[in-house]
């Protein structure tokens, strides 16, 4: 089966997802364009708490 994280893309555009995002109540599925710096500097499985946002790295 395949991972369900796989196969995701950008909420914003058609590109492969690299994360996904929680900004306060927005939660945005996002490729490398449309992330976070903070999201792009994390490594890949990765997950980051930072008060109201909220950070998930794919693998
Ligand atoms: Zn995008």
């Amino acid at each position: 089966m395949s991972n369900p994280a796989i196969n995701k893309k950008c909420d914003l555009c058609e590109k492969k997802a690299i994360g996904m995002q929680i900004l306060g109540c927005v939660q945005q599925t996002v490729c490398e364009e449309h992330a976070e710096k903070i999201l792009i500097a994390m490594k890949p499985g990765e997950s980051k708490n930072c008060g109201a946002c909220y950070y998930v790295r794919y693998e």
